[in-house]
């Protein structure tokens, strides 16, 4: 063992010798294979990392990031066997209707505290219900953060605006100030996005965006339940966005949200996800407004679906309140070690906790504690991919969209790049367009925080960190 040969022939006689219970850091390197006593052999070798071939912290594997999935039980199943029986599955009529999703956007509005939400079928779908509602179109520049998710570049660009990419900042969110640098003539909107679980500084852009008369899409797909000094995120837009697919908050597999206070956003976005035609009352099409007369996406939301957002609705304070006890609890050690840098969090009582971010001085450290982590045992089984440097964390990193960089077109023809209104708005996708992004990318690595931790769990998942730590560091 390579590691038996660092340790010195007097720290060998010594633990041979007396056999002291408390031996340094240092000199358990190996030592297992040297001490008799098996008590102080077992506690020697469990100091030696896994990844050095030491024993780790943990052999079973962590539950999988899906924090609804682990809160689903019978009161899922029952809300849509409850669909099936009145196969009634369409939302605005049928044989037995049960206004499943009409009754879910009444209490997702009410639970935020806003006055519409529109129930669609993805939060890829929310965001182009959204920006097609807002009007968004070419010759528009849409500022859209350096971290995010690859849909909200495809909204902007589908929509045949230019997506103007603004830095972030240690919240992992927009940076205010890189918003205002970002601003030009040509820009209408800014979409900020809530990133892994926390809210970004809403209020800072929010007031940007009122100076400069822009409109804000909140895109709050990671962070459902989430607040901030008491604000529900999804209040500070002109209109915000949810995902309920499976690795969000609260989940139905697939679904999402749009929400706002303005009356006539809401049946523009309702006509846009639908046929492209708002709908009365008794769900019948208006064809009267030329405003609300859009070009539908068909978004609609099914009724067995919205039946299990109802549950899980009810169930997302329970769903983030776990996760955000687990996650404080293990920040709270993390915190007592100068050299890990915790990710900014602006009020710590509005995180929905679901993800952990670290930041290392530089990339080697951090691939090399989250290797050892990994080694410990600090995984999920091989389908998630909790536990990650942020490198290796795909799509949520500008530079990393190859159709974002290279500028790509379905059309083949360069929309909308190519389109003589956007001529004028040429802008590059490169790494180096964001450098704190860039610098913060390759220094942290990401752990999410399971809704069903046990304590146990968490007591693997500190001890890891404290060994892993304590020789790294
Ligand atoms: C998941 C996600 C979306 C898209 O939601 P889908 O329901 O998967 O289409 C949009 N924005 C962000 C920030 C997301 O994390």
């Amino acid at each position: 063992m390579a590691v038996l040969e660092s340790i010195s022939a007097d720290t060998r006689s010594r633990i041979r010798i007396t056999k002291e219970q408390t031996v340094e850091k240092q000199q358990c390197k190996g030592c297992d294979q040297i001490v008799t006593d098996p008590a102080l052999e077992d506690r020697v070798s469990r100091e030696v990392l896994a990844i050095d071939g030491g024993v780790p912290v943990r052999r079973e594997p962590l539950p999988l990031e899906f924090p609804g999935v682990h809160h689903m039980d019978e009161e899922e199943v029952d809300a849509a066997v409850k669909v099936l029986r009145s196969r009634s599955l369409f939302r605005y009529y049928g044989v037995d209707l049960q206004r499943e999703v009409a009754q879910f956007e009444e209490e997702f509005a009410q639970s935020l505290g806003v006055k519409h939400a529109l129930a669609v079928s993805s939060g890829t779908g929310a965001l182009h219900t959204a920006l097609s509602a807002l009007g968004a179109g070419p010759g528009q520049e849409i500022i859209v953060p350096a971290y995010m998710w690859v849909s909200v570049l495809a909204a902007v660009v589908n929509h045949g605006a230019i997506p103007v990419l603004a830095d972030i900042n240690q919240t992992f969110c927009l940076d205010p100030s890189e918003v205002k640098r970002s601003i030009t003539g040509r820009t209408s909107g800014i979409i900020m996005v809530h990133m892994n679980g926390a809210p970004g500084d809403v209020d800072a852009i929010r007031a940007i965006a009122d100076q400069r008369g822009l409109w804000l899409l909140e895109d709050c797909a990671q962070c459902s339940g989430g607040s901030i000094h008491g604000r529900k995120v999804g209040v500070s837009g002109d209109m915000s966005v949810f995902s309920f697919q499976m690795n969000k908050n609260m989940t139905a597999g697939e679904g999402g949200c749009v929400a706002t206070n303005d009356d006539r956003l809401h049946q523009r976005a309702s006509a846009s996800h639908d046929l492209g035609y708002a709908r009365g009352e008794d769900g019948r099409l208006n064809f009267d407004d030329l405003d609300l007369c859009l070009w539908g996406r068909g978004y609609r939301l099914d009724e067995l679906r919205g039946a299990v957002l109802r549950v899980q609705l009810r169930k997302l304070s329970t769903i983030t309140q776990a996760m955000r006890r687990s996650k404080l609890r293990i920040r709270k050690v993390l915190e007592q070690y100068p050299g890990v840098q915790l990710r900014k969090i602006l009020d710590p009582e509005g995180d929905t906790g679901a993800f952990l971010i670290l930041t290392f001085r530089d990339k080697d450290l951090a691939k090399r504690t989250n290797e050892a982590l990994r080694a410990e045992g600090i995984v999920p089984s091989s389908q998630g991919v909790s536990n990650v440097l942020m490198l290796d964390w795909g799509l949520h990193l500008y530079y990393k969209n190859r159709s974002l960089v290279e500028k790509t077109s379905a059309d083949g023809a360069g929309f909308p790049w190519q389109l003589e209104e956007n001529r004028a708005l040429q802008r590059e996708y490169g790494k180096g367009i964001c450098p704190v992004a860039d610098d913060l990318f390759e220094r942290s690595m990401l752990l999410a925080i399971p809704s069903n931790l046990t304590k146990g769990d968490e007591d693997d998942i500190i001890a890891a960190f404290r060994k892993v730590l304590s020789h790294v560091l």
